[in-house]
């Protein structure tokens, strides 16, 4: 897509306005059904109140709410009006949330009525999960016509203009705020809409949450792109969603999701029979979960990648091969290339760390200048900190992080390898596999592993079954059996956390 064909988002979300003809959102929890008009007047409502608050093209606006209808429009209301959106987990503390705000100056902070007031020159407002507060009053009482001509005639942005501030899940160190521009989003929406086939028919089961990008961007403006519609849940909750399935044709989840409904008989094939289209993403879908939910449901789930400072960069397709295990081809538009360490290509077959360019990926970190530099290759790509590798017909498989490959005795470990054996080992329900510092190896590769309910597995045999499959230097040299796997919102499980925990060090710079 060349950048003079990228519409902004406004554009986009008109275009898609204009085939719409059914309801927009239908608000499960709200009990309250928005028609695609409603849903529209009430963003251009909101504009005109963010004008009455003095906000102005370019300001942040930091949301830390749970999620609503109400923070869904004003997310499209800041796009709009040119006001610059920052979500937060509303599981970050106020020392958290108070360190991004220091670092991102919004002059608009909207938070639950419960917490505390943060310091800074910002004004502060409120809203809570059923959409009451002060900044809902502020949207109340707004009156100008100045939301309808931004809404409506969808020609203020550019697509340079900021859209969003995303702090990145930040796992270790200080988060980082990836700026998105209104072509960034808008490109990968279109692209996002058209691969799998979005239309005014679609209606998204949307459970995920909206402070992310997979909530947020792939779902929301892909929707609203295609003019579809969304079944709004405000998280998801395993009867609701199931009994959601037979009002919605796509559903978009993160591996968690799966493996939940996979683990309730309720989930069958005349349960799922309404939906077209399953899609995973965010965090590694194991194969097994694939296999498992087409032999229960018939579907074979669209494994897809991105990441925040991205959007969305590969897609297994609608039509044509579905691999379990890997994450597709990269999308129209993206370039996408395997580096060695000295930044040289690595063709078919070969590891190394995955690097991109193309119109969705981000413009750089909000006062991190000094980072273009180390993120940026000099042409342009940017280093994901991905390591993968292409197969024959140019699908990515990802191997993990960078900062999670452990080398033992000097030589690299793969910590997926290792724990594809160890999570097909009777017994077990998953595995992470981390480094360790250690004075003989310099990493020692540790397993940590959950056991199956009411299953038992003895250490030894599992480390037997591991020496017979792996080469030895990868066998894990210790072992650790806990209850669950530490994850983040969106289904990763935090490894960082794990080397905390079992004697590991902090290896994140950023
Ligand atoms: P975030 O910025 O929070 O969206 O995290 C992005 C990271 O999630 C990527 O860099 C990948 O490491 C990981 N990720 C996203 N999608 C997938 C996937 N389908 N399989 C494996 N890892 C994924």
């Amino acid at each position: 897509m060349d950048a003079a064909s990228i519409p902004t988002l406004p554009q986009l979300f008109a275009a898609g306005r204009a085939r719409h003809v059914a309801p927009s959102v239908i608000d499960v929890a709200g009990g309250r059904t928005y028609s695609s008009w409603g849903l529209w007047r009430e963003v251009a409502r909101t504009v005109d109140a963010l004008n009455e608050l003095g906000v102005r093209a370019g300001d942040r606006v930091l949301v830390q709410c749970e999620k609503s209808v109400s923070v869904l429009v004003t997310y499209l209301a800041c796009v709009h009006h040119g006001a610059v959106f920052l979500p937060l987990n509303p599981a970050y503390t106020d020392a958290e949330a108070q360190w991004i705000v220091d670092d991102a100056t919004p002059v608009l902070v909207i938070r639950d009525p419960s917490r505390a007031t943060l310091g800074g020159s910002h004004l502060a407002l409120t809203l809570d999960a059923s959409g009451a507060g002060s900044w809902a009053d502020a949207v109340a009482v707004s009156r100008g016509s100045s939301g309808e001509e931004s809404v409506f005639g969808a020609k203020d942005r550019r697509g340079e203009d900021l859209a969003a501030l995303l702090y990145t899940s930040g796992t270790t160190g200080r988060p980082k705020g990836a700026m998105l521009t209104q072509s960034n989003l808008a490109s990968n929406a279109g692209v996002l809409a058209e691969l799998w086939g979005l239309g005014p028919a679609d209606r998204l089961l949307h459970m995920l949450p909206i402070f992310h990008a997979h909530g947020l961007f792939v779902a929301v403006n892909t929707v609203l792109a295609a003019g579809a519609a969304m079944v709004w849940l405000p998280r998801f909750d395993i009867d609701t969603v199931l009994s959601s399935l037979s009002n919605a044709t796509v559903v978009m989840g993160v591996p968690t999701h799966y493996t939940r409904l996979l683990a309730d008989p309720r989930l069958t094939m005349e349960s799922s029979a309404r939906v077209r289209l399953f899609i995973s993403g965010s965090a590694p879908l194991l194969q097994s979960t694939h296999e498992a939910f087409e032999a229960r449901t018939g579907h074979r789930i669209v494994e897809r990648y991105g990441m925040t400072e991205t959007v969305m960069l590969t897609s297994n397709p609608l039509t044509g091969d579905r691999r379990a295990g890997t994450v597709g081809p990269a999308l129209p538009g993206v370039e996408m290339r395997i580096v060695d360490d000295e930044g040289r290509t690595i063709g078919v077959g070969g590891v190394g760390a995955v690097e991109v360019r193309g119109p969705n990926v981000f413009s750089g970190y909000w006062n991190r200048p000094d980072l273009n530099d180390t993120e940026f290759a000099p042409d342009g790509f940017f280093r994901t900190g991905d390591v993968g590798m292409f197969d024959a017909d140019a699908y990515l498989w990802l191997i993990g992080r960078s900062k999670d490959l452990i080398i033992s005795g000097g030589l690299n470990v793969y910590p997926i390898e290792v724990e594809e054996v160890l999570d097909a080992f009777p017994g077990v329900a998953e595995s992470a596999v981390i480094g360790v510092p250690d004075p003989d190896f310099g990493e020692a590769v540790t397993a940590v592993v959950v056991g199956k309910p009411g299953e038992a597995f003895d250490t030894e045999s599992l480390r037997d079954a591991a020496r017979e499959r792996l080469a030895v230097f990868k066998v894990p040299k210790r072992f650790h059996i806990v209850d669950a796997l530490p994850r983040n919102a969106m289904g990763k499980v935090e490894k960082a956390k794990l080397r905390a925990m079992f004697g590991g060090t902090e290896r994140d710079s950023t």
